[in-house]
């Protein structure tokens, strides 16, 4: 069974999963319940480093939240 490796988008944990090729990949972050990406393994080198890059238009809430806060702690900083 291939492992697989997801990066929460949100809070920015990265972990494995053991999975089999028919089951469909996890979405949802189990520690935030943020957006997660499955990384590609294999060297490809594909790593998106802070929050600019996503994948794709789904944003959830606590995406949503997570950049509310980045926002605002940035217009502290002022
Ligand atoms: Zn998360």
């Amino acid at each position: 069974m291939p492992t697989y490796e997801y990066l929460c988008e949100v809070c920015g944990r990265k972990f494995d999963l053991f999975q089999s090729i028919n089951q469909s990949p996890l979405t949802t972050c189990p520690y935030c319940e943020g957006n997660v990406r499955r990384l590609i393994s294999g060297g490809a080198g594909l790593l998106f480093k802070g929050s600019g890059f996503y994948a794709t238009d789904y944003r959830s809430e606590a995406y949503k939240e997570a950049v509310k806060k980045e926002k605002e702690s940035k217009s502290d900083e002022t």
